[in-house]
């Protein structure tokens, strides 16, 4: 018998229309089922995976629950012309957040600057989506953002979760393509652990801890009430950033902060500062100034030879090329959990079918 592909290889192109297929199959309206495929394959094309199509059954999962709601528009909460409180409506994160930041464009254009807070979107999903599209804009971002789900994150000092992922982002304007620092505020994303699981590997050492507070690498810990943890990355750094962003993200969005286990599932609340770089200082400086800093460090010498030194930013459009060529890489297991949602929603094709398995 042949041995089970462990990984198929699906060209973006036609995982996407698949992917919005099944949204539509679950009731989605066509953009919004587009909108959400488009933004889902783009985290794997920049190697994100844990935000990626593998996401689809516990969006399902989530309408089902009522969490996630379909048709939704950002409801305008507080008015004051540069600063904005929005409310998401529990409408999929990558409808409202776009929606969120395209009044934030809007609102900069005409002030130099807004503050928006989104609060109670479903899960916004890549953070640094909504950092490239105020890029786009010409326009510098900073983005808090806190998560309400079960916790899982422990605080500096702590055995226990107490918090989430929280994500913290930064755009930057640039051509001929943007600076984004875009990650979670843990040592690593929960979507990593669960690979590792999946895969039969530990995870790193230094991102979990288990119910005792001892360090571990088992990631099982994380999952069915074993009651472990990660851990913040950089120690006290991480955690207060995290902090950070429940209070702005959390608090100033209009949203609420981590208090109990007994939250919503994927809930996001975003504070976006979105302002016009270009009025500050002069642009054609700026340039010069971003030219000399990447020659710059980019001159040191490197601990790895054969590793470039990057910008934030880079890794993804450097795996987005090379999976643009080769393929998106789907794992068996999640492929047979996509096939299983789209036969349930009446989607018959199998875009698996005709992939290069591995
Ligand atoms: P990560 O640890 O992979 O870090 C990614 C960031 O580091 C990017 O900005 C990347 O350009 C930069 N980077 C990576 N390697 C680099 C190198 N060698 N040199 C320079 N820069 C480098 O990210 P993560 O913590 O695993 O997060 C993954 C994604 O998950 C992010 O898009 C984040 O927004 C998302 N996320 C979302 C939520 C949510 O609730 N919506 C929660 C957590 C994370």
């Amino acid at each position: 018998m042949p041995a089970t592909p462990a990984t198929f290889y699906l060209r973006a192109d036609v995982l996407a229309p698949w992917i919005a297929r099944v949204f539509r199959g679950a009731s989605c309206a066509e953009d919004e089922a587009r909108t959400i495929a488009e933004s889902l394959v783009q985290s794997n094309l920049y190697g994100h995976d844990s935000h990626g199509v593998g996401l689809v059954p516990m969006y399902l999962e989530s309408m089902r629950a009522g969490n996630a709601r379909p048709g939704q528009s950002v409801r305008v909460v507080v008015d004051h012309g540069a600063l904005l409180t929005l409310d998401g409506q529990r409408g999929f994160g990558q409808v409202v957040a776009r929606q969120a930041m395209a009044l934030a464009i809007e609102r900069a254009a005409r002030h130099g600057c807004a503050v928006v807070g989104l609060h109670n979107a479903h899960h916004i999903a890549r953070i640094g989506e909504w950092a490239e599209q105020c890029a786009r804009a010409g326009l510098t971002s900073v983005h808090f953002v806190n998560v309400l789900s079960p916790p899982m994150v422990a605080p500096w000092g702590g055995t226990e979760a107490r918090l989430v992922t929280n994500p913290f982002c930064v755009g930057v304007p640039h051509e001929p393509h943007p600076f984004v620092l875009d990650y979670a505020t843990s040592a690593i994303a929960v979507g990593k652990v669960k690979v590792a699981l999946a895969n039969g590997k530990p995870a790193p050492a230094g991102a979990l801890i288990d119910a005792d507070g001892n360090p571990t690498t088992n990631p099982s810990v994380l999952f069915d009430s074993m009651k472990g943890a990660l851990l913040p990355f950089a120690q006290h750094k991480g955690y207060a950033l995290a902090v950070v962003c429940e209070l702005l993200g959390g608090m100033l969005s209009g949203g609420e902060v981590q208090r109990d286990d007994k939250r919503p599932n994927t809930i996001n609340n975003m504070l976006s500062l979105v302002f016009a770089g270009d009025l500050m200082c002069d642009p054609g400086r700026q340039r010069q100034q971003t030219a000399a800093l990447g020659a710059w460090v980019k001159s040191a010498r490197r601990s790895d030879p054969n590793q470039p030194i990057l910008f934030p930013g880079e890794p993804e459009r450097q795996t987005e090329v090379q999976r643009r060529r080769d393929g998106i890489p789907i794992a068996a297991a999640t492929a047979e959990a996509l096939l299983a949602d789209a036969v349930r929603l009446g989607v018959t094709e199998n875009p698996f079918a005709a992939a290069r398995p591995m």
